[in-house]
């Protein structure tokens, strides 16, 4: 299909849970995509303080959790790819892939964007597709508003900020709700909870 607006929604969903859905959903409805398409990294390249799940296990919650959704895909792009991915990498490669007929957004929430001026060739990054950040609990929208403008400053480059009704919820905290025994009951789609419970994650 030609001119579509595509979203991009990249993250490590260890697990995925309802402030990525109602993040991804408010961008696809406010800056009318035809699609959004979620894509678990593979081995992260900012090391993280803890032990990854294997990839094969956070692409399957993924799938499960946007299930409901027909406007919602998953991409195994990055899990297939071996060594670290960078979201440089990944852009190029959707943008070979949609880029000269439609119109990526890579749609992250603030804190990741305030990581944006460390990552790898952001200047590319930002030629590939449009930055969407949405907003999120602890990180205040008018720090939002001044790390936007500088990035404009620097690179000459617009990133949209989109107002997300505010969950307060992390994967971080449901891994440690999890390993403590207590309940993620309307945190996450039960679909993905009864994955977890089955596979014995986060324990
Ligand atoms: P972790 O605690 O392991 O870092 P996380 O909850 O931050 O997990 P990630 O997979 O790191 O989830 O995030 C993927 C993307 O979703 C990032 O752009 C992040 O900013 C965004 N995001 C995650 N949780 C929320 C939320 N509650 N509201 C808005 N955006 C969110
Ligand atoms: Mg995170």
């Amino acid at each position: 299909m030609k001119n579509q607006k595509v979203g991009i929604m990249g993250g490590t969903f260890d697990p995925i849970h309802y402030g990525h859905l109602v993040t991804a959903e408010a961008a696809r409805t406010h800056f009318h995509l035809d699609k959004v398409i979620f894509t678990p990294t593979g081995t992260p390249p900012h090391k993280k303080g803890y032990r990854v799940t294997p990839a094969e296990d956070r692409y399957l919650m993924t799938i499960l959790a946007v299930n409901d959704n027909p406007f919602f895909d998953v991409s195994r792009m990055e899990i297939e790819r071996t060594g670290y991915s960078y979201t440089v990498d990944t852009l190029e490669l959707f943008y070979n892939e949609y880029g000269q007929d439609s119109k990526l957004y890579f749609i992250s929430g603030a804190d990741a964007v305030f990581d944006i001026l460390t990552w790898k060739d952001v200047d590319r990054v930002l030629s590939y597709c449009t930055f969407i950040a949405a907003t999120r609990p602890g990180y205040p929208v008018d720090k939002l508003n001044q790390k936007l403008s500088q990035i404009k400053k620097l690179y000459g480059k617009e990133v949209y900020p989109m107002e997300v009704t505010g969950l307060d919820i992390s994967s971080t905290d449901i891994r440690m709700r999890i390993k403590e025994g207590l309940s993620v009951k309307y945190l996450l789609p039960e679909s993905v909870e009864i994955y977890i419970n089955k596979n014995g994650l986060y324990r």
